[in-house]
């Protein structure tokens, strides 16, 4: 039970004052949902007005405050399109539009009388011969109102929102803070000088008030290591079962290759943890090729040889299928049943598996997170394997997985190279088996950083490809917009090279991407596979695991739009065969010096763990930690820095706290609960009341 002091920030944004339900969507949009979430929402940055008496002292792009008198109103000739003008005229004749688009013109009309002297604040910016200021952010009667506010903060908003109107909600929400106990250690607490939660708060919404940021953003460190610490800790109470495999299934795989070194040392590292009783808590990190399957069913079948079942959760519907495919080839020799359950699995088929489940007679499961439902029952669950889940959610899917009488044990791989300063922050203190040598045989993959304005001759180039017989990946970017959905631009562009492919190539081109019926995009992905189609248009949904050796071309659009990481895991889609690969990265015109240095990275290196290194020194690897956007990211409040900066300290501080006071029932372990309740990290909590 959360506790009580904490309801009023749970309370529902529509308490707040002036929430109609016109405001839910775009508040929803923002994932402000609880007066926690608004009084959460940091100003994205501050601006510093400058109060001038007429528009003549107002450099360009320069937020002002300014007294202007409407002098007329300018409605778009077709309504709904084209932007609603106000003009208005200063003290001293000169003449300023205020400029509005879409529904934001109905404000216009109420406050904008004309002939009525208003203080308008808002950025001076030139249209044409004209000055205009675009939406401004306050319009007020009196200048008293403005002389408070020449520093300002700027919120992030969704269409439908306002600076004056979050503003205002973010004032009423920050009234009802309660005040809470100090979860921080004291010494951490002096030493630093921050202010206690609650003015920490007040402060960042008023200033740049860096002290006040830091706290907030150690807060929630602290409360995502103390949350990773409590799963580590459940799961060392918690009994599990150890498993000796006598080797005799592994003895019967008839692999075409030798194991590389890493991946054997790799599994004598997972066969040491099943033989524990204490169940495994195992991150196997490999770059994209690097063999991590293979290391998969070694495991999986030591669990079989002990008698017990296994099950390999993919993220995606396609991957499981692969993964069903290429386990069931390779373990056929060994006897062991394999089966694939993803939610897709109906009536009948879906019946005889869940009793294979009951009975026995399935030793491995494949699938997606159906495989975890509650109507899924396992005779005798011995690990579990998590593929590609490289996300934060690893340690809560965990809590989840873990939630058996007898907890299974758990081997986590991922492909996504993160920085040795990251893995902390992600993965807790899981150990880590690292799959740092590539089989045998690999060739480079030679890149280029080409100009989109050449996309003509790279299609003719992709013409000359497929007439040699072998296949092409073509990756489109999309991405997402604040509110999770799509850019209607990016799918657009998409479309619309799909359709100029299809002229040239016909029916030799499918595409796969998220917005497809899973049907449509397995039947798709399927011709690809088969050889039937020679080129796949995509978004990154191919992005992970995706395997079709034969396909030794990729070109990827937009490439400075796409994150370092998730180009590298692109580009390990070529490569596969015996054939020599080529990666083809098109960018547009306009680079930023760090767009640049990034590309040229992407072209010197193909080593995953130095390209994630770098990235991060460049600064753009926030897509490490997840987009903040998307709502997966690890991390609200913390940025990149501050992660490296705090997280070290705050996770030292959250183990001190544990070695103490494991319980969390001293006064600070009480306030730390507080802190879990408050950053939604209670799973955590649940886990000491099973203990
Ligand atoms: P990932 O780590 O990306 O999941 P996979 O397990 O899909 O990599 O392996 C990539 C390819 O390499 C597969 O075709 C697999 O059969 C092959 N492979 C794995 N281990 C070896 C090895 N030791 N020698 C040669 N090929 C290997
Ligand atoms: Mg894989």
């Amino acid at each position: 039970m959360r506790p009580e002091v904490l309801n009023p920030l749970f309370a529902e944004v529509r308490d707040l004052d002036g929430v109609g339900p016109k405001l839910m969507k775009p508040l929803e949009k923002l994932g402000l949902t609880r007066v926690k979430d608004v009084a959460y929402h940091l100003p994205e940055r501050f601006v510093t007005r400058r109060a001038i008496a007429n528009l003549d002292e107002g450099g360009e792009g320069e937020q002002v405050i300014v007294a202007l008198t409407p002098t007329e109103h300018r409605a778009a000739r077709n309504p709904g399109r084209g932007p609603y003008r106000v003009l208005a005229q200063d003290e001293a004749g000169n003449i300023c539009a205020l400029t509005y688009f879409g529904r934001a013109s109905y404000t216009a009309r109420k406050q904008l009388p004309v002939g009525e002297k208003r203080w308008v604040a808002g950025r001076l910016d030139r249209y044409g011969d004209m000055l205009q200021i675009v939406h401004p952010d306050h319009i007020e009667k009196d200048s008293a109102a403005h002389m408070g506010r020449l520093v300002e903060p700027v919120y992030a908003l969704s269409e439908g929102l306002t600076q004056p109107r979050i503003a205002s909600l973010a004032s009423q929400a920050l009234e009802r803070l309660p005040e809470l106990p100090e979860w921080i250690e004291p010494g951490q607490f002096e030493h630093e000088g921050w202010p206690t939660w609650r003015d920490a708060l007040h402060l960042s919404h008023k200033d740049r008030s860096e002290g006040a940021r830091d706290r907030l953003a150690y807060d929630e460190l602290l409360a995502n290591s103390l949350a990773l610490l409590l799963v580590k800790a459940d799961s060392r109470r918690r009994k599990g079962q150890a498993l000796a495999g006598d080797g005799s299934l592994r003895a019967k795989l008839d692999l075409p290759f030798e194991m590389t070194g890493a991946q054997k040392r790799s599994i004598s590292e997972i066969e040491g943890d099943l033989q524990q009783e204490a169940p495994m808590l195992r991150l196997l990190q490999g770059d994209v090729g690097a063999g991590k399957t293979v290391v998969a069913l070694a495991a999986m079948l030591i669990a079989v040889e002990a008698g017990k079942q296994a099950a390999l959760l993919a993220p995606t519907e396609i991957l499981a299928r692969q993964h069903f495919e290429t386990l069931r080839k390779m373990a056929a020799p060994t006897g062991a049943e394999v089966a694939l359950l993803t939610g897709r699995a109906k009536g009948r088929e879906r019946e005889g598996i869940l009793m294979g489940l009951i009975d026995g007679s399935i030793d491995i499961l494949v699938g997606t997170h159906a495989i975890f439902q509650d109507t899924v029952s396992y005779k005798d669950l011995g690990l579990v394997v998590v593929d590609e889940q490289h996300r934060f959610g690893v340690a809560q899917r965990l809590a989840l997985a873990a939630k058996g009488k007898r907890a299974p044990h758990t081997l986590a791989m991922t492909a996504t190279p993160i920085p040795r300063s990251l893995t902390l922050a992600q993965y807790g203190e899981m150990d880590v088996s690292r799959l740092d040598e590539l089989p045998p045989g690999r060739q480079a993959i030679e890149t280029l950083v080409v100009s989109q304005d050449r996309a003509e001759d790279v299609i003719a180039g992709v013409q000359r490809h497929l007439a040699t017989g072998q296949q092409a990946y073509w990756v489109c970017p999309m991405v997402r917009e604040m509110n999770g959905a799509f850019q209607a631009s990016d799918i657009a562009a998409a479309e619309a090279r799909y359709a100029e492919l299809r002229e040239r190539f016909g029916d030799d081109v499918v595409m796969v991407h998220g917005q497809l019926k899973p049907e449509e995009k397995d039947a798709n992905m399927e011709r690809f596979a088969s050889g039937e189609a020679k080129l796949l248009v995509a978004t990154t949904v191919i992005e992970v695991g995706v395997d079709v050796p034969s396909s030794t071309l990729m070109v990827i659009e937009q490439a400075e739009r796409f994150g370092l990481a998730q180009l590298h895991q692109l580009r390990g889609r070529v490569g596969r065969g015996s054939e020599k690969s080529r990666c083809l990265l098109l960018r547009g015109s306009e680079l930023s010096e760090t767009a640049q240095k990034r590309l040229a990275l992407m072209r010197e290196t193909q080593d995953g763990f130095r390209i994630a290194e770098e990235d991060l020194e460049l600064r753009g690897g926030g897509e490490l930690l997840g987009t903040r956007q998307s709502g997966e990211a690890a991390f609200r409040i913390a940025d990149l820095d501050q992660v490296q900066r705090l997280l070290p300290v705050a996770h030292g501080d959250a183990r001190l706290l544990m070695d103490r006071d494991g319980g969390l029932t001293s006064e600070r372990g009480e306030a730390a609960r507080q802190l879990l309740y408050l950053f939604e990290r209670d799973w955590g909590v649940q886990l000491l009341r099973g203990g």
